[in-house]
């Protein structure tokens, strides 16, 4: 085992209430409700890490974490609606409807010899020990963390110079940055990621080292970069995040082939990766849903394209070629980043389903329109029409496919020549309502079931 106890000076700082702008009315009235009965309980306790950070900038904060001196059984004690989880490292959760406060018992990084603190490599594997305020404050990532507000007198506690880089908007490691990254490299992921959330920058201390230690991820758990990508890229600020990993070299160690697919790509491709990102925003900031797939098939779209391209010149049937083209990809990227099954489903299936644009037979449109992907789907033609202008035609037919009438749609149309087999999607979901479809459902019932992998063009 390594000891890596961090020292350094710690200069104690009360940022007295007149000094700072954190206000009560700004803080959740739960997460009051804990601060007040801990201390009334003769307990220290403190609002600490990301909300006190967020409050100092003006932001909402989305969570409030509480850091105090009694142990999780006293504060369970305290609270009867608290619960407590964590095996290794136990931590309180007192629960107000949907509002989870989190109370977490001061805990120190040092290694006190009780083999409760491991490092492997350098690597931190197991956090185990209680601490005091000072201790747990060193233990925190970047110096805009560790900072804690106490209703005490209502000042911010600062042990490590924090409320400062707070006010001049930098991120700056507590400690030395290179070991506190090898103990744990997603916090190369969390400077990026926080400086994008937040606009600030990142001390050049910081950034200096992650271009080299970036491949330090490979290691991480691919459960953990999952979390860590959604809260990059589907909170408002998937493009900053997207540009902040580029710039410090951290794309290649989320997105390996991806990143290589993109380089090889070209301007064009670039700007619907771009636009990809930025339309997420734009849906999080007017509070529409929006779904890790979709950005994903953007991300994983030039890897899946040269796929294509590559099994084509192998003389692969089109439809073969993309649906293992898809499957690699999927494979390639879940060996990195966690691929929950339903989001790879749904990004499989808007890249299938784009090849499905082309089609103009009645029958082929109208399941199209019908399929539940379709919305998606269509979506990204839109973002492909960026990388490729020639779609654009395409992108007008299914525009307004999908605004006129039925029966009009279906005049518009030519019917499916008789005998050709693959006019009706063996996958294909029901087709919906209207006149005009109702022989397409007669005909499907009496049809056998097609074998597996027709070609879907
Ligand atoms: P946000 O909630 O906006 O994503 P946050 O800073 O609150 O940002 P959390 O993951 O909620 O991030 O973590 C809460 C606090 O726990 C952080 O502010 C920091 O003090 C500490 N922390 C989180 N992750 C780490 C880490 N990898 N290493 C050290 N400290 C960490
Ligand atoms: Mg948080």
């Amino acid at each position: 085992m390594i000891s890596s106890a961090i020292s350094i000076p710690l200069q104690p700082v009360h940022v007295a209430r007149d000094q700072h702008p954190i206000s009560r009315k700004d803080i959740s009235p739960n997460a009051l409700r804990v601060l007040y009965r801990l201390r009334e309980g003769g307990y220290a306790s403190y609002l600490v890490g990301g909300a006190v950070r967020d409050l100092l900038v003006g932001g909402n904060p989305k969570d409030y974490d509480v850091a105090t001196d009694a142990t999780p059984e006293q504060v369970k004690q305290l609270f009867r609606n608290c619960r407590l989880i964590g095996r290794r490292f136990r931590l309180a959760h007192v629960v107000y409807g949907r509002e989870i406060i989190e109370v977490a018992t001061f805990r120190a990084n040092s290694d006190d010899g009780s083999g409760d603190r491991e490092l492997e490599d350098g690597r931190l594997v197991r956090d185990n020990v209680y601490g005091t305020i000072e201790d747990d404050a060193v233990r925190r990532d970047f110096t805009a963390n560790a900072l804690y507000y106490t209703v005490e007198d209502f000042s911010v506690r600062d042990f490590v110079g924090g409320f400062e880089d707070v006010q001049n908007r930098v991120l700056r490691l507590i400690g030395d940055p290179e070991t506190r990254y090898r103990e744990d490299p997603v916090r190369m992921l969390r400077a990026v990621r926080l400086a994008a959330k937040l606009g600030f920058s990142i001390a050049p201390s910081a950034a200096e080292p992650i271009p080299r230690l970036a491949p330090l991820l490979d290691g991480a758990a691919s459960a953990r970069l999952f979390d860590e990508c959604l809260k990059m890229f589907l909170t408002g600020h998937a493009e900053r995040s997207f540009l902040g990993l580029e710039a410090h070299g951290l794309l290649p160690a989320l997105f390996p082939q991806a990143t290589q697919a993109l380089a090889r790509a070209g301007e064009a491709t670039r700007a619907m990766v771009l636009a990809a990102l930025e339309n997420t925003d734009h849906r999080v900031a007017e509070e529409r849903p929006v779904t890790p797939a979709f950005l994903l098939a953007a991300l994983l779209w030039p890897a899946y394209s040269e796929e294509v391209e590559a099994l084509l010149a192998q003389g692969l049937d089109p439809a073969v070629a993309q649906q293992r083209a898809a499957d690699r990809v999927i494979v390639q990227q879940a060996q990195r980043v966690t691929l929950p099954r339903r989001f790879s489903l749904a990004m499989e299936e808007i890249w299938l389903l784009q090849a499905r644009f082309g089609q103009r037979q009645r029958k082929r449109v109208f399941r199209l329109l019908a399929h539940p992907r379709f919305r998606a789907a269509y979506d990204f033609l839109e973002l492909r029409a960026i990388q490729n202008p020639a779609l654009l035609p395409e992108v007008a037919f299914w525009r307004e496919a999908q605004i006129v009438p039925a029966e009009q749609l279906a005049e518009k149309l030519a019917p499916v020549r008789k005998g050709n087999k693959a006019a009706v999607q063996p996958d294909a979901p029901p087709v919906g309502d209207g006149a005009t479809l109702a022989s397409v459902k007669k005909r499907r019932r009496r049809r056998r079931p097609h074998p597996a992998g027709n070609p879907e063009t």
